[in-house]
């Protein structure tokens, strides 16, 4: 199988040189990322509100084992159904056995990162179902046949006349473009149709409660709620960490998520779920299903350095606050989860050896640990993983780096630990690239060095050193 980074370099390539998408994905900047800011700054307590949404995560993960099989005892209790999936494959056939079970024809799914990570949607279409999305960017990407672009929002790089092509299948070049309210109302016109046939409903969890054994889930569309009370069964996925011990916890967390996803105080939308229908309801699903995913996540509780990740809301803050996101844009980090988190849980969910660009695609400004709401520490986790790629890991499938890559950076480290040795490799080394040279700058340089010069000359290395020269000029000063 490709490594899901192999078309990194190009995908971003691509985007970079893309005006239509650059103007979109602006508005992660003008948008999200401004609303933030201004959502924290009307909060006078936001930093306390960080500090005990970092703990309160800290302390779940450390007893996941515990808040997991309580919140599971208590939607057992409320009359749900749990499954623990091993792995993605696991979670998919669940929840297909299910839907033949129930005879079910039409799945509506409300917007769920980790149904994406199962590629759930697909796998149901091939199995005969009809299988919809009910959020409008997810709708958008689905019809477009694409990969969600951004954590919150799927369809950040489409403009107004892509969505209106998707949607419209009168649509021509030239055609007025109508505007958003417009737009919608196309969408919810088809969707409608949707709403009132499906007969099964899939849904993400933003945090699950294990004290009362609810979900929550926080929408601006109203969607979430149509799926969760329409169709007669509602599966619900969540990955293992979604998770809060306590109803004030959640109360801590939606307040962070919120304003740090869309700037908003509170969403349109937040919908609680405890249980199916009861017998003397009109309302509501007759059954409800939780389906609790690993797939992978094992892998980070275990690891020390990067067990942090897991605290991850996938509010998108990062993603907004990222230099690197903002101009490369979602696609060409490959998977599901794009931007700093993405470089992140990407490599340790699928692998570091079919991952290993991404950690690298940060300047490690630490702009994402400023944004996180629960201080996730991206850069650290970032550093590690380069670490692990480059020849920190025993595991030989971790390392990607050649040996000739190796053998070089032992050699500049060795070079850079003594004054003699750093003043003689700089001399030889500028010796060597001089007659690559021109009027002192290098346009193409040698190999392993060459993508330095690939999109910028380097200047030539000095003959001398700084400190050679300033002797120099203050003996000649004095
Ligand atoms: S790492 Fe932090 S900022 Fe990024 S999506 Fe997760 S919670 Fe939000």
């Amino acid at each position: 199988m490709k490594p899901i980074t192999a078309n990194f370099r190009s995908k971003a390539a691509q985007t970079l040189n893309n005006a239509q998408i650059q103007q979109s994905i602006e508005h992660v900047y003008t948008g999200f990322f401004k609303g933030r800011l201004n959502a924290a700054g009307d909060t006078p307590e936001w930093e306390e509100l960080r500090t005990k949404g970092k703990a309160i995560k800290d302390h779940t993960i450390a007893h996941l084992d515990y808040y997991l099989n309580m919140l599971a005892d208590n939607v057992e209790k409320n009359g749900g159904i749990v499954f623990f999936a091993d792995d993605a494959e696991e979670a998919r056939q669940h929840i297909i056995d299910l839907a033949h079970k129930r005879e079910i024809k039409t799945v509506i799914k409300s917007k769920s990162m980790v149904s994406e990570e199962m590629g759930l949607e697909k796998a149901m279409n091939a199995e005969g179902f009809e299988t919809v999305e009910t959020d409008l960017g997810e709708y958008i990407i689905q019809l477009a046949n694409e990969t969600p672009y951004h954590l919150i929002a799927p369809a950040v790089h489409k403009s107004r006349t892509d969505v209106a092509k998707l949607l419209d299948d009168d649509f021509k070049e030239g055609d007025p473009v109508p505007d958003a309210t417009e737009l919608t109302m196309m969408a919810r016109k088809k969707l409608r149709g949707v709403f009132e046939r499906a007969d099964m409903s899939v849904t993400g969890v933003n945090f699950a409660v294990a004290e009362s054994g609810s979900i929550a889930l926080v929408t601006n569309e109203g969607n979430g709620r149509m799926s969760t009370t329409v169709p007669r069964v509602h599966v619900a996925v969540m990955g293992m960490e979604k998770i809060v011990p306590s109803i004030q916890d959640l109360s801590t967390m939606l307040r962070i998520l919120i304003r740090s996803a869309t700037g908003q105080r509170i969403s349109t939308y937040v919908t609680m779920v405890n249980e199916a229908r009861k017998t003397d309801e009109e309302e509501g699903p007759e059954e409800f299903h939780l389906v609790i995913m690993n797939n992978g996540r094992q892998n980070l509780l275990e690891d020390p350095q990067m067990r942090e990740s897991l605290n991850c809301i996938r509010c998108g803050a990062c993603l907004n606050a990222c230099p690197v996101y903002r101009k490369v844009g979602g696609h060409a980090y490959g998977w599901v989860y794009p931007g700093p988190i993405g470089s992140i849980v990407s490599p340790v969910l699928t692998g570091l050896k079919d991952a290993s660009n991404l950690p690298s695609a940060s300047s490690l400004c630490g702009a994402c640990h400023d944004a996180c709401p629960v201080k996730i520490n991206i850069p650290r986790m970032l550093l590690e993983l380069r670490w692990r790629t480059a020849e920190g890991s025993t595991d030989k499938n971790e390392q990607t780096s050649s040996a000739k890559e190796r053998t070089v950076w032992k050699m500049w480290r060795l070079g850079m630990m003594g004054r003699k040795r750093f003043d003689i490799g700089a001399r030889l080394a500028g010796l060597a690239l001089r007659p690559l040279s021109r009027n002192g700058w290098l346009k193409k340089a040698p190999p392993p060095i060459s993508g330095w010069t690939s999109t910028r000359d380097f200047p030539l290395i000095s003959s001398g050193s700084l400190k050679s020269k300033l002797s120099k000029r203050i003996g000649r000063s004095k």
